[in-house]
């Protein structure tokens, strides 16, 4: 996508606003500074508008507390992928001093001819920071949630829905009451709250009903934590600190009663908590430090809590890294693909491979796909990845062919995130047709795991696939619970039993996967074993017609480079 550009009459307009503006746009998953006002200049101490870009441009977090760039990264993301409007308080520092000010921004996005513009204001929440009356003033006009109430001082402080404080405010005037709590020689717990699925249960049954589920969260929280305590942060994040006795029983019931709330259809409430110790950590991180513990639990419809630990910040920041990377990652070639060989157990010969992809990094080393993968799926960037590695089986494929090596078909793994792209089939196909790979050489693998919940969306995929000749194979056949049902209603070309099989290679497995062959024969689909490790259970595997083999008694997977030689070397090609 291009980078908007705006009129110059527009961009004289924003630049001359009185408000400390930036206004960015996302694109190609980055996002791109357009343009900041003369405002903002002066409040982070840049010489000019243009200097200003073209920092945010190299280095978009490079003046912020590195403890708060994680968190910006976070909620910039979110925002970018609209999950929320942008409310965030982090500490930055002027590009000409070295002393770290408490910057409050908040911002929305706007349609601009078609091009989705974000629009952040800054304030200056510092308690000694200058006071601008001009801008306060256009501040108090122009944001709907402060204007919306008749009283301003009350919305400065104090959230209008429900009344408790808001952010700016617990993070100005809770240390007193931290404090009281260390001299008591105690450690009080930062809690932060987060209701799971408010967005579906907002568009099921529209913002009323969501902001009532807010308002019963504010109300048991305050119950039981106090109002002097407790402040809605935005949307439906809460923070609250609290004395840690008995912290754990508290949380189950007010669990409980939200369960059981007037109507009864409430929703699960997530709860990070973070142990904050006089050990000169700041209010703000302590927040963040909660925050992350709550974004460590899994999708729940129960309310659960999780206390933080200090592998999450290492998990976070990791995740941050692949995030950001990817691109990099991809450009500078830290992303291969590898190929394992797949044997045809009669005849002891290679008859095929699957594509693996790796990630050799400058900094990590070797990332293995488990690491990376569910982070790119989390970020929607999986469908970049995919479409990469199929590409780059195509590539592998037409230099082989002029190599004049052996050609045999090659899998290609999918996401079940892929399935959120309606043109996934014709993606690929524009990619086979680029390279003029035959569509016979490139089989699809769609893992078992893809089904659950999203059984009625993969049969027009699995039946476009198929329309346009490519096989469709189940990868881990037998790991999950639907297993048999997919089967029913899908047909597949090809079945990869689950490795686990063969891990736990004893007579149990030894019938199931005797059944499944036989099973698979009877419905007409070929059957491959994957994670196949010793020669017992090579000759196993033939005994009973289980087609295909692949494992690391035969090969691991390795780049394309190696191929042939390895092949030749171990007497599977002439
Ligand atoms: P998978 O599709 O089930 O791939 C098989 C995994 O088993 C590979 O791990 C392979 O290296 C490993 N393996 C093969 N033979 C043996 C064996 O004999 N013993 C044992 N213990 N393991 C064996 P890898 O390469 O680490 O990939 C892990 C998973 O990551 C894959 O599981 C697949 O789900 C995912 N993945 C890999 N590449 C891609 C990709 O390009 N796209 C997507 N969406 N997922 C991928
Ligand atoms: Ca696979
Ligand atoms: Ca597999």
């Amino acid at each position: 996508m291009k980078t908007y550009e705006f009129s110059s009459e527009t961009r004289s307009f924003l630049e001359n606003i009185p408000i400390p503006l930036a206004v960015y746009q996302y694109v190609d998953d980055q996002i791109k500074p357009l343009l900041v006002s003369r405002a903002y200049r002066d409040l982070f101490g840049y010489d000019s508008c243009g200097e200003a870009v073209y920092s945010l441009n190299t280095d978009l977090y490079r003046n912020v507390h590195p403890d708060d760039i994680v968190r910006m990264e976070e909620y910039s993301y979110q925002f970018a992928n609209r999950s929320g409007d942008y409310d965030i308080v982090f500490r930055n520092r002027r590009e000409d001093q070295q002393e770290y000010h408490v910057i409050h921004g908040t911002g929305k996005y706007i349609s601009v001819n078609g091009a989705d513009i974000a629009f952040i204001t800054y304030t200056d929440e510092t308690d000694d920071a200058g006071d601008d009356s001009v801008v306060k003033a256009m501040l108090t006009t122009l944001s709907d949630r402060r204007s919306s109430s008749g009283s301003t001082e009350f919305s400065k402080h104090y959230d209008e829905l429900t009344g408790l404080q808001n952010m700016s405010h617990f993070l100005g005037y809770s240390m007193t009451g931290i404090e009281k709590i260390w001299e008591k020689g105690e450690i009080p717990v930062i809690l932060y709250f987060d209701l799971c699925d408010l967005k579906v249960y907002n568009s099921r049954f529209g913002f009323r009903a969501g902001d009532g589920q807010i308002c019963k969260l504010a109300k048991l929280i305050r119950n039981y934590f106090g109002a002097e305590n407790s402040s809605r942060f935005e949307n439906d994040h809460f923070v609250v600190y609290a004395e840690n006795q008995d912290i754990e029983s508290r949380l189950h019931e007010l669990f409980l009663q939200m369960k059981h709330e007037e109507g009864g259809e409430n929703l699960a409430v997530k709860v990070g908590i973070f142990p904050f110790n006089n050990d000169g950590t700041r209010l703000t991180e302590a927040c963040d430090r909660a925050r992350m513990a709550c974004g460590f639990i899994p999708k729940t419809r129960t309310s659960t809590f999780l206390w933080f630990d200090e592998g999450m910040v290492r998990k976070t920041s990791f995740k941050y890294y692949i995030m950001r990377n990817f691109e990099k990652a991809l450009e500078n070639g830290w992303i291969q693909v590898y190929y394992q060989p797949v044997i045809r157990t009669m005849t002891r010969t290679v008859c095929g491979g699957e594509a693996l992809v790796r990630w050799m990094d400058p900094e990590y080393g070797r990332i293995a796909p488990g690491q990376f993968i569910p982070i790119l799926e989390d970020t929607g960037q999986i469908y970049r990845l995919d479409l990469y590695v199929f590409e780059q089986v195509c590539r592998d494929h037409v230099r082989m062919e002029r190599n004049g090596e052996e050609m045999s078909p090659i899998s290609v793994n999918l996401s079940r995130k892929d399935f959120l792209h309606d043109d996934l089939p014709d993606a690929i196909d524009r990619i086979s047709q680029k390279y003029g790979v035959p569509r016979e050489f490139t089989n699809l693998e769609i893992t078992e795991s893809a089904f659950i919940r999203n059984v009625e969306k993969l049969g027009p995929f699995i039946r476009r696939f198929h329309q346009l000749g490519y096989n469709v194979w189940m990868d881990d056949f037998g790991s999950g619970y639907s297993s048999l049902g997919i089967l029913k209603d899908y047909s597949f070309d090809e079945l990869k039993l689950d490795m686990t099989f063969l891990e736990n290679f004893n007579e149990r497995s030894k019938k199931i996967i005797t059944s499944i062959v036989r099973m698979a024969k009877e419905l007409d689909i070929s059957t491959l074993a994957e994670g196949v490790e010793t020669e017992e259970q090579y000759q196993f595997l033939k005994k009973i017609g289980c087609e295909k083999m692949q494992g690391f008694y035969f090969f691991r997977p390795m780049p394309a480079g190696d191929l042939s030689v390895q092949l030749k070397n171990r007497g599977f090609s002439a």
